[in-house]
């Protein structure tokens, strides 16, 4: 309609992968793989599992709307002060706090080229302009995007690793690049991989918020701790920062279920480290696959890998679908010869990648 603000009549609507029933139905297939969320193949912690059922006795209270008990886990394993943390509807809503706190008409948020689909819709949302940033081998331009910050700019947003790409930037360079920001630019960290990240003496985010108030770090429980269908995430940040987040925030914007879930969770560190390895090991079973079928692929940090088909994907997205394996075409990223896949079990990589060998070799 003519009468949405002129950003949101611009935006695309986030797509998300086709969901497995769907497909199934669609295709009258009995096994259909879904490699296309980046979400955890092994599922969640049978410890956020027992949590839940013991909170179903509870669902006709309101959940408490301040996350107390789990802000105090979280503070706990971050070494950080309850008062420096936000809950979110998912790490998407930190976002969305982000923008509608800080974001308006008249002003702008700078991000990168491919970089992850819902920063220009949260921007757009308010009404302020998105500012995009070139990349440089599709990972962040940290002085391309610098150079992009202009008197109207509130809000940077940085996603590492970044999805779809799955590159990552030295913690180094990121500091520099924050620490460089004017006191009117908020930077938003987005480490919804965090946990899969293999760190070797590298500092971590936290580190630097005491001298950094407008650094907002947002982690999810979606991803490493397989937890997508509660919709839960979180943000550390200065007090201050979180203050004005939660001026903004729906009174129960997480369900009980998810606060107990996601408490649970971070006590389950086996579950975590089981989910780690299955990632790594992933990592290489599809990249050892796509060497063997002479494809190039973005090398990620994340829990998916971006193949590179030098051709366009969509036909053979298409082909994989036909299959039963749903991946992610990636081609409203600026990335139509890629595809993205979350990386599985290891007998769901192995479909994936006979089920890719056999449309390339018919394509
Ligand atoms: N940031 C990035 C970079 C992501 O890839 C995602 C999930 N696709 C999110 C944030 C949001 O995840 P959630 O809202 O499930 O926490």
């Amino acid at each position: 309609s003519q009468l949405a603000v002129a950003g949101v009549q611009q935006l695309v609507p986030y797509v998300p992968g086709k969901p497995i029933e769907e497909l199934q139905r669609e295709l009258g297939l009995e096994r259909v793989i879904k490699l296309a969320s980046n979400e955890n193949p092994l599922g969640p912690s049978t410890k956020a599992l027992a949590a839940m059922r013991k909170t179903l006795s509870e669902l006709a209270l309101y959940p408490d709307g301040s996350g107390f008990s789990l802000k105090k886990a979280l503070a706990k394993k971050y070494a950080v002060d309850p008062a420096q943390i936000t809950l979110g509807n998912g790490s998407n809503e930190i976002l969305e706090l982000v923008a509608r706190a800080f974001l308006a008409p008249g002003l702008n948020a700078v991000f990168s080229q491919h970089a992850f689909a819902v920063y220009p819709i949260v921007t757009q949302a308010v009404g302020a302009k998105s500012v995009v940033a070139p990349a440089v081998n599709y990972g962040h331009d940290l002085q391309a995007i610098r150079e992009r910050v202009n008197a109207e700019t509130r809000v940077v947003f940085i996603a590492n690793p970044n999805n779809p790409t799955g590159t990552l930037l030295p913690q180094s360079s990121l500091e520099d690049f924050i620490k460089s920001l004017p006191a009117t630019c908020i930077c938003v960290l987005d480490e919804a991989y965090y946990e899969f990240v293999q760190r070797k003496g590298e500092q971590d985010a936290i580190a630097w918020l005491g001298q950094c108030p407008n650094l907002v770090i947002a982690r999810t429980f979606s991803k490493a701790y397989g937890l997508a269908g509660l919709r839960i995430g979180y943000c550390l940040s200065s007090p201050e920062m979180a203050d004005i987040l939660n001026r903004v925030r729906q009174p129960f914007n997480n369900n009980s279920l998810a606060l107990a879930a996601a408490e649970a969770a971070l006590d389950d560190s086996e579950h975590l480290q089981n989910t780690i390895k299955n990632n790594a090991l992933g990592m290489k079973q599809l990249t050892e696959g796509f060497k063997n079928l002479g494809l190039g692929w973005i090398p990620s940090a994340g829990n998916f890998v971006s193949v590179d088909l030098s051709e366009p994907a969509a036909p053979v997205y298409a082909a994989l679908l036909r299959k039963g394996v749903i991946v992610r075409p990636v081609a409203n990223y600026e990335m139509p010869n890629h595809l993205r896949v979350s990386i599985g079990t290891p007998e769901e990589n192995n479909l994936f990648l006979q089920a890719l060998t056999e449309c390339l070799n018919n394509a």
